[in-house]
């Protein structure tokens, strides 16, 4: 093993792409993104994007894409395909037919992997986060979506082309009704997106709030943010009960914006989620903040995938 490989990790998003340069103790040691431009070719844009880590890598290390201190690039991605390298269809990037990973290594001129984000940030908290000593966890980002990482038996499970681990679509038991971005009904995303969560708040107050100020006041102990907390724990752990059945995983690890919440929001889930849970699970699994970042988990998670690859 050598101390001094580099590895890139991207996290092409709806409105940013965010690029990490990392060694390989995880550690970040340059940091930037640029606007994803969803109206210009992806050739054109993942060529912005290279431009932009020739910079970052001539800046921290004094070195250029292609040398040989760089092991690859790995990059998050809605619906991207780890086995094919291809986006099919994304529509909040508005791309179709995008070889990505033949895009990313041309421009990075580098060995280059595509991944969906959560999973990258699942292997991110295995490879250097709250993760590590975890045989089976499951990765819950809570953010503009709701995303899972599965890691059963240490490895990231893909299911079948793929489709694997989308545990925002489980559907939770629920009074109300309501759509979820992929056109079910009842989804945990409904609930548990941003969107969902404000959602809630204005149901329960008839105000705007943002999730920093549910966040703020809930740290003040405001009875009426302790309710909104209360009812987004109990529809989360609806959730997490229907994966745990499953998949009888060890811990779940959130991350994402609302993870910082922090400890007393998981407290809140373990106390419903123990309330719900089938008695055979009741106080076996732990409810984790993800370590690494809260909004960079799939960055880190893209350097870590390259570095397991190549070191395969
Ligand atoms: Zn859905």
């Amino acid at each position: 093993m050598n101390q001094d490989k580099l590895a890139f990790g991207v996290d092409i998003g709806g409105t940013n792409t965010k690029i990490g340069l990392f060694d390989q103790s995880g550690a970040m040691i340059k940091y930037s993104h640029v606007p994803t431009l969803s109206q210009i070719p992806p050739e054109q844009f993942i060529s912005q994007v290279a431009a932009e880590a020739a910079i970052m890598l001539k800046d921290a290390q004094g070195l250029s894409l292609g040398d040989p201190h760089i092991v690859g690039v790995g990059a998050g991605a809605p619906m991207a395909n780890y086995f094919t390298g291809r986006i099919e269809y994304a529509p909040n990037l508005g791309w179709k037919k995008v070889a990505l990973k033949e895009l990313l290594a041309q421009n990075f001129k580098a060995p280059a992997v595509i991944e969906n984000d959560a999973n990258l940030a699942a292997l991110g908290e295995k490879k250097w986060g709250s993760g590590q000593h975890f045989r089976d966890f499951i990765l819950v980002t809570l953010g503009t979506g709701v995303g899972t990482g599965l890691i059963l038996n240490h490895d990231l499970h893909r299911g079948y082309d793929a489709l694997g681990a989308e545990g925002g679509h489980v559907i939770i038991p629920h009074d109300k009704k309501r759509l979820c971005s992929c056109g079910g009904m009842n989804h945990l995303e409904s609930f548990l997106s941003a969107k969902g969560i404000k959602q809630t708040i204005r149901e329960l107050t008839n105000e705007e709030w943002t999730i920093e100020k549910l966040g703020e006041l809930f740290r003040e102990k405001d009875p009426r943010a302790l309710t909104i907390i209360d009812t987004i724990a109990e529809e989360l752990a609806s959730g997490l009960v229907s994966m745990a059945i499953l998949l009888g995983p060890e811990a779940f690890i959130i991350g994402g914006g609302v993870s910082k919440l922090g400890e007393p929001f998981n407290d809140v889930i373990i106390q419903k989620l123990n309330a719900l849970i089938h008695f055979s699970f009741k106080n076996k699994i732990q409810i984790l903040t993800a370590t690494l970042s809260a909004e960079k988990g799939a960055v880190y998670g893209g350097a870590a995938l390259i570095m397991n690859e190549v070191s395969r």
